[in-house]
């Protein structure tokens, strides 16, 4: 094996991927859905945006694999940020760099790899966009420049900022390590302190403005029965599924956290209460419509929604919002599940006062 040797401007490149705030951040649909091409497009069952830390590579967005980071040394990519154009190997148990590396003599077995990389700011190249298999392949011209262009995507969404001022503000003042903490290691979204601190600026935000914001509880039916008839490992794929489609059914600037157990708190800012009706029904069917692919066949699930919104005008706080939305989700449940329910009118006004 042949471990990835650092690039001349090392330093410099690290600086620049620290100052963009990526590393230990939640996943986000915008990078989600393009490893999702990638997979979909190239038939490989692993696609991952891979950005290359000192020491790690740290994948903001990776299909396919249940891992959030690997060894530099151990890493293709490592590899593929040495070179200005996209790095194939074809076959890695007959690459020298490859044969005997872990990743290629154990799980998850790679035989197959090509990877385009990420290059930013003063022609920093600080990760790659890459596509696995486990099994030989080549790759024709046309899917190279496929993935390649498929890079220069993520290049592009990496240069942007889509998060609120609130949201952004929230991971700059975080240390990196501090957003790890903050991160729920099953779906990689906000865990329920990294939600309450979000909240809280956005509530500071929205009061501050004098802009509305919804909040929206979600809590899978039934999941018991599903941990119970096909075990824990189905259910934690259910719940990465569903948080999955709840994410790609907001807008950017929306927010799904994991509460706890099978629930996510959603934080849409700027969103109007005749505006929250339109989300939620989305939200309903972009579960309803999930088929997951299990052993036994597919499955279906549905969730039962509260929510509500809060306008400048208000006076109250978030713990007395928050027992709002959870009394309408629990009215959504009373009521047959698989529906969802906006606070009632009369708790509407009582907190207006
Ligand atoms: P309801 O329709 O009333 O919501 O019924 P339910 O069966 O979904 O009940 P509830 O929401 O109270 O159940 C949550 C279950 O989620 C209980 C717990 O065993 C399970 N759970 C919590 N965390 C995890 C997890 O990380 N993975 C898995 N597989 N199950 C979890
Ligand atoms: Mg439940």
């Amino acid at each position: 094996m042949i471990e990835p040797i650092n690039l001349i401007d090392e330093e410099k490149r690290l600086e620049f991927l620290k100052k963009l705030q990526i590393l230990e951040t939640p996943i986000e649909e915008r990078f989600e859905r393009i490893t999702r091409i990638v997979c979909q497009a190239l038939d490989v069952p692993i696609a991952a945006i891979s950005l290359i830390d000192s020491e790690r590579q740290w994948f903001k967005s990776i299909q396919g694999l249940d891992v959030t980071e690997t060894s530099r040394k151990v890493s293709f990519c490592g590899h593929t940020i040495l070179q200005e154009g996209p790095l194939v190997v074809p076959d890695a148990l007959k690459d020298e760099r490859f044969s005997d590396n872990p990743l290629v003599t154990s799980d998850p077995k790679i035989r197959f790899y090509a990877g385009c990389p990420l290059t930013l700011g003063d022609n920093f190249r600080i990760g790659s966009l890459c596509a696995i298999d486990q099994a030989p392949r080549e790759m024709t011209d046309d899917q190279i420049v496929l993935l390649s262009d498929l890079a220069a995507m993520v290049q592009s969404e990496l240069n942007n900022i889509a998060l609120t001022e609130a949201h952004h503000s929230l991971v700059n003042d975080l240390k990196e390590a501090e957003r790890a903490a903050l991160i729920d290691p099953l779906t990689r979204l906000w865990n329920r302190a990294g939600g309450k601190k979000l909240l809280e600026r956005e509530w500071d935000y929205a009061i501050r403005r004098g802009i509305p914001l919804s909040v929206a509880m979600v809590d899978i039916d039934h999941f018991k029965q599903i941990n119970d008839s096909f075990g824990h490992c189905i259910g934690d794929q259910v719940l990465q599924k569903v948080s999955e489609v709840l994410l790609g059914s907001l807008r950017t600037f929306d927010v799904v956290c994991r509460w706890g157990g099978d629930e996510c708190l959603i934080i849409l800012p700027g969103c109007e209460r005749q505006d929250l009706f339109q989300a939620l029904e989305r939200l309903m069917s972009a579960v309803q419509n999930l088929k997951m692919k299990t052993d036994i066949g597919a499955l279906t699930t549905t969730v039962s929604i509260g929510a509500s919104t809060i306008s400048p005008k208000f006076d109250t706080d978030i713990a007395s919002f928050i027992k709002v939305v959870d009394m309408a989700m629990y009215e959504a449940k009373e009521q047959g599940r698989n529906q969802f329910k906006v606070d009632s009118k009369s708790n509407y006004y009582e907190l207006a006062i």
